[in-house]
């Protein structure tokens, strides 16, 4: 049994606009793709990458980042939940 918090973000890449603000807020946790410049979870947090989702688990103490980017996103194109084990 793990007992350390951990947090799934999930990026709606078809809705994000690449304004650029969660990466600006919260670079640990979000960078604007190479491949297509939306928004994605940083590689060494990332479990999934496609052209139109991007998924990560973060550990707790990127919570508070990454929450701020999902809060300041102007698309609502992001989503932080609590992984449960
Ligand atoms: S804040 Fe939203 S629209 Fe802006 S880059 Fe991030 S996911 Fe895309």
């Amino acid at each position: 049994m793990c007992n350390l918090v951990k947090y799934r973000v999930i990026v709606d890449r078809s809705l994000c606009i690449s304004c650029g603000v969660a990466p600006a807020v919260c670079p640990e946790v979000y960078e604007l793709g190479s491949d297509n410049q939306k928004n994605r979870v940083v590689g060494k947090y990332s479990i999934e990458t496609s052209e139109n989702l991007s998924i990560g688990v973060i550990p707790e103490e990127l919570f508070e980042c990454a929450k701020k980017g999902a809060e300041v996103c102007p698309v609502a194109a992001i989503k932080v939940e609590k992984v449960g084990d």
